[in-house]
């Protein structure tokens, strides 16, 4: 488990944020964030819930919770922080079984990596006094289920909430502070340019691996054993990324079509700028372009978002950082 960074969260809070928190989903950003509860004391009690009985079983084995209620609707009873971990096609059916449960003053957020179409499903299900602060922590890694979490997943990634207009400032600032402790950096903003940029920095990278892991896998030239002998030179990193939960990515593509085919025909048309230059002979072109995106890179690491250490982090015994 990749949780190499233990004392880094800090000390658990003296006063827990919430009395009551429910996570639904125990996935790995579900899972990840009972652990990080847990470790930070950010909820006096831990309730938790998932459709599947082998997944709640498996929870109970690993104490993700307090409790681990049989169903959603049991979970959120009384909780004053309700987190949807579910894949972006199941908010709208979990909202409307939890809506007419959900506690008076409760704040409802999620965790969905695309937002309109989030709210969209969850704010029909939304009663009077319960607030719905929608979140997207901006963190995970290719594996999934209740086994992958770890409790520094959100660690000094960042967490942006898009709270529709109107929100309730004090409910807004309480989940803020609860990503903060979880230590997350906070950014506000509207749902639409939240799923715009996720679009270009997320969405469309995933969608790139899933296409030329795809391709490669379809060579009739080249042979399957070829491809993976021969990975390092590129393909491997891609099939990290294209390894990634399949019901997640089929929703967040089904639930951001506007942005990720906008995004998308961007890329289209800089791809055919690249094709062009290559027929050219365009070196110089194809230098200044690779100049830049050796700059963007440079900026993720020294912004903390990305290790500085040779092959993506993989140990090397003799390599220098
Ligand atoms: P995951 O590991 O596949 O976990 C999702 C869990 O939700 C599974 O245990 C699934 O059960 C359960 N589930 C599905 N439908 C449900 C329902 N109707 N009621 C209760 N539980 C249900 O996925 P994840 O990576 O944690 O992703 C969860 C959410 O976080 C998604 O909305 C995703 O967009 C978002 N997110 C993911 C990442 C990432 O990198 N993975 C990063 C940021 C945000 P079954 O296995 O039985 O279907």
């Amino acid at each position: 488990m990749p949780d190499g960074l233990a004392g880094e969260l800090g000390a658990p809070l003296q006063e827990p944020l919430f009395e009551r928190i429910a996570i639904i989903g125990l996935g790995l950003i579900g899972s990840s964030l009972a652990h990080v509860c847990r470790r930070k004391g950010l909820a006096r009690v831990i309730v938790a819930s998932d459709l599947s009985p082998e997944v709640r079983a498996r929870a109970r084995e690993l104490k993700l919770a307090d409790i681990v209620a049989d169903s959603a609707e049991a979970a959120v009873a009384g909780a004053d922080l309700v987190i949807l971990c579910v894949p972006v096609g199941a908010m709208g059916t979990v909202g409307a079984a939890i809506g007419p449960h959900l506690r008076s003053g409760a704040i409802l957020s999620d965790v969905g990596s695309v937002k309109s179409a989030v709210i969209a499903a969850l704010a029909p299900h939304v009663q009077k006094g319960v607030h719905l602060v929608p979140a997207h922590p901006v963190a995970g890694t290719e594996q999934s289920g209740p086994d992958a979490g770890f409790a520094t997943l959100f660690l000094d990634r960042w967490c942006i909430l898009t709270p529709p207009e109107g929100s309730d400032p004090d409910a807004v600032a309480k989940l803020t502070d609860f990503w903060k402790a979880a230590g997350a950096n906070v950014e506000i903003m509207g749902p639409a340019h939240h799923d715009l940029v996720l679009a270009i920095t997320s969405h469309v990278p995933h969608l790139i691996a899933y296409n030329i892991v795809g391709t490669a896998a379809d060579l009739e030239a080249v042979t399957q054993s070829e491809v993976i002998k021969f990975s390092a030179g590129g393909f491997r990193d891609f099939t990290r990324i294209a390894a990634s939960d399949p019901t997640m990515w089929r929703d967040v593509f089904l639930n951001n079509k506007e942005a990720v085919l906008e995004m998308l025909g961007r890329f289209s048309e800089d791809l055919t700028a690249l094709q062009r230059m290559i027929r050219n002979a365009d070196g110089q072109g194809l230098f200044d372009l690779f100049t830049r995106t050796r700059a963007i890179r440079r900026s993720i690491i020294a912004e903390g978002q990305e290790t500085p250490a040779p092959d993506f982090g993989r140990p090397h015994p003799d390599a220098k950082t």
